[in-house]
């Protein structure tokens, strides 16, 4: 499980973690933003929430987490990435499975404000990169697969400051529930220009470490 305020880096590592590890990465807000596109009364909800940097109501999230952890591809494992965000959500997936380990991220509040207003996600694979810090190779264009960028409609600066308030609130009180219970492995950022590289391998370095049960 990755937990860490907007802007940490959890999407980034995620997705860099899954060719490592070979286990799927799983993006709550990817998931959500999916369902945010249908017309439909659910994703109409689901749309005003994230708009607004609120979290999704549980009813949805956990339900959608129940079914998307019993397909067969979590079989072997899996990367959490932007779940579970409360209390709530923790216990619900307690009582459905078992988790290895946490990754912290710990990332200054200026490095999330300057990150998530320039960053740029790829239409086509979802790729993310940052037009300050992460740039493509072409400017506007995918490296990995050509596809064109867009914003995020919650990467606006207000919105952000939400988010950040939603995630001291509700989220980091997780750590608390997780602290003793799993092991941890804590990645500090302090220079808004570390590569993700660099990231990962320090997290893989803190995940080899820990003791297997
Ligand atoms: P993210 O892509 O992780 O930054 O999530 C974007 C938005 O999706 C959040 O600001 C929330 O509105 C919603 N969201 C993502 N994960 C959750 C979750 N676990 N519970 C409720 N809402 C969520």
């Amino acid at each position: 499980m990755i937990l860490g305020p907007p802007g940490s880096g959890k999407g980034t590592y995620a997705s860099r973690l899954r060719s490592e590890l070979g286990i799927p990465a799983i993006a709550a807000g990817d998931i959500l933003r999916e369902m945010a596109g249908s017309e439909t009364v659910l994703g109409k909800t689901v749309k005003r929430y994230i708009g607004k940097g609120e979290l999704v109501p549980d009813s949805i999230v956990i339900e959608v987490f129940r079914n998307r952890l019993s397909r067969k591809d979590c079989k072997r494992g899996f990367i959490l990435d932007g779940y579970p965000r409360n209390i709530a959500q923790a216990r619900a997936l307690d009582r459905s499975t078992k988790i290895d380990a946490v990754v912290l991220l710990l990332v200054p509040e200026w490095i999330i404000v300057e990150r998530l207003s320039s960053r740029r996600i790829c239409r086509n694979c979802g790729e993310v990169y940052n037009i300050r810090f992460l740039k493509p190779k072409r400017d506007g264009i995918c490296d990995r697969c050509g596809g064109p960028f867009y914003q995020r409609i919650d990467d606006t600066q207000e919105v952000i400051r939400e988010r950040v308030a939603v995630y001291e609130r509700q989220t980091q009180p997780l750590i608390d529930y997780y602290k003793g219970r799993i092991p941890f492995v804590e990645f500090k950022c302090e220079d808004i220009d570390t590569p993700p590289e660099v990231a990962v391998k320090e997290i893989l370095k803190g995940l080899n470490q820990l003791e297997p049960d």
